[in-house]
């Protein structure tokens, strides 16, 4: 097949990161991943599913639950997409903030949009239970969101103030610098607002668990099955594989940041970004030090544009952002990153970075997923905007809804929101300017 891709450098798998020396964390604590065929020969379903991450394994799963047969194609392994590789923070937010919503929408939709936030989280925490994934870890550890300037300090208090106010949440609490110093182990911080539901995973443990549920559950996964085309007939849609194919009467498109990889599903390609994301996870901890920093294992946020993310696995710290990373690994990336990590946490200075990795987040236009119909035959659930453990995990659910027929009030992440990117051809030189001037911004403290 022809991928002609954007992520051409990742496209051989889980492992791709090793390709270039650089690995994983996840990769290597993860326990074994589930033996899943590859589709060869014809087959007949009620609802095909492109993709095997939290997305297409939550449709997958919600049809397994309704009785409705399901067959879920996977161009690689479970789990190569975002959801083996992403920071296992499980939050219940969007890149726009509820005030901003509630600004623009009012106020019910802000409550709905609360609501299905809060909702996503429940859905891991139900999935990990259900399945028995308890090498997923998942915990409700809460996040920390730090405020690295007063004026980010003043618009996250106010924030705050504004979701108890006004939604109710009694879920978020502000800390004083001295709190957040506690908390961190770093002096870095203005204030900072614990969201005490948000929770952690390991996510390549949390989706291979999930597949290896389902497929004991009798759901056909097919991996190293990329869907090269969709063929329309009058009684369904038939999805190409080089050496099968399957004739569906629904089809859900679970492809995110990797919609790029086959024209079967360029209609989306037209709608998402991929911005890459990148991961670093130092050693072990000296004792002393591991007593000292990030003491209550949350996760913890920055509030610059080009957000940092951070948490503690195992007496390791990982630490995340993104930035104008471009279409290849860089080690320069990565440099930065340790570097970032160092201002923050000055004694990490003498310890090791034993892991380096990134991935694609699918950005869209309006900073939001979506979840609905394409046509009569076409659902899908898309653009997480690089926060989509938890909501990729509802989303799914509801994809599967829409597939059925049904109509899940999804406030703004409704389909019909999606939009194609203008100037699509010039979206790699885009994205490199806008991080470029959001690095910059940071960096004079605005
Ligand atoms: C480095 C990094 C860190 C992140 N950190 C966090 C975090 O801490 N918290 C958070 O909430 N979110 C985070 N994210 C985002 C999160 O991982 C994603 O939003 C989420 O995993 C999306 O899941 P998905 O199932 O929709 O897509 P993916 O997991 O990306 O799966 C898409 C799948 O589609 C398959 N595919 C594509 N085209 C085809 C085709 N033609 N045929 C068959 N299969 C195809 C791909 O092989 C892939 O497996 C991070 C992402 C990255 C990359």
């Amino acid at each position: 097949m022809s991928m002609p891709t954007d992520q051409s450098a990742d496209r051989p798998g889980l492992a791709a990161s090793g390709q270039s020396g650089l690995s994983s964390l996840w990769l290597s604590t993860a326990g074994p991943a589930p033996l899943l065929p590859t589709l060869a020969g014809d087959c007949r379903t009620e609802v095909a599913i492109i993709g095997a991450g939290y997305s297409g394994l939550a449709a997958a799963h919600r049809l397994q639950q309704r009785g409705v047969a399901a067959v879920v194609l996977d161009a690689n392994e479970v789990g190569f997409g975002g959801s083996g590789r992403n920071g296992g923070v499980v939050s219940a937010k969007y890149r726009l903030s509820f005030p901003a919503i509630a600004g623009a929408y009012g106020l019910d939709i802000a409550r709905l949009m609360h609501r299905i936030a809060h909702e996503s989280v429940d859905a891991v925490e139900e999935l990990v239970q259900e399945f028995g994934i308890g090498a997923a870890g998942f915990a409700r550890v809460g996040n920390l969101k730090c405020a690295h300037t007063e004026r980010s300090s003043a618009s996250i208090v106010a924030e705050a103030e504004w979701l108890q106010r006004e939604l109710g949440d009694r879920a978020v609490a502000v800390l004083t610098p001295a709190e957040v110093a506690a908390e961190t182990g770093s002096r870095s911080f203005r204030s900072g607002v614990l969201t005490k539901d948000a929770g952690a995973i390991h996510p390549l443990n949390y989706i291979r668990g999930l597949a290896a549920g389902l497929a004991a559950r009798q759901v056909q996964i097919y991996e190293h099955s990329p869907v090269t085309e969709m063929q329309r007939a009058s009684d369904g849609v038939s999805l190409l594989t080089p050496r099968g194919r399957v004739h569906a009467q629904q089809v859900i498109v679970a492809t995110d940041a990797w919609s790029n990889l086959s024209p079967a599903t360029r209609r989306f390609r037209q709608s998402i970004i991929p911005f890459r994301s990148a991961i670093i996870a130092t050693e072990p901890l000296p004792p002393e030090l591991n007593a000292r920093l990030l003491v209550n294992c949350r996760s913890y946020t920055e509030t610059r544009r080009m957000m940092k993310w951070f948490r503690k696995v195992d007496g390791r710290v990982i630490f995340g952002g993104r930035g104008a990373f471009g279409k290849q690994e860089s080690m320069a990336a990565f440099d930065g990153l340790q570097h970032g990590m160092c201002a923050l946490f000055p004694e990490l200075q003498a310890v090791r970075v034993t892991h380096r990795w990134s991935g694609f987040v699918g950005m869209t236009m309006d900073q939001l997923p979506h979840v609905g119909r394409q046509d009569d035959r076409i659902s899908f659930c898309v653009g997480y905007n690089g926060a989509g453990v938890a909501m990729a995990s509802m989303l799914g659910r509801y994809a599967a809804d829409f597939a059925m027929g049904e109509q899940p009030a999804v406030g703004l992440l409704d389909a019909s929101r999606l939009k194609a990117v203008p100037f699509y051809p010039l979206r790699e030189a885009g994205v490199r300017m806008v991080a470029g001037w959001y690095q910059l911004l940071d960096a004079i403290g605005r």
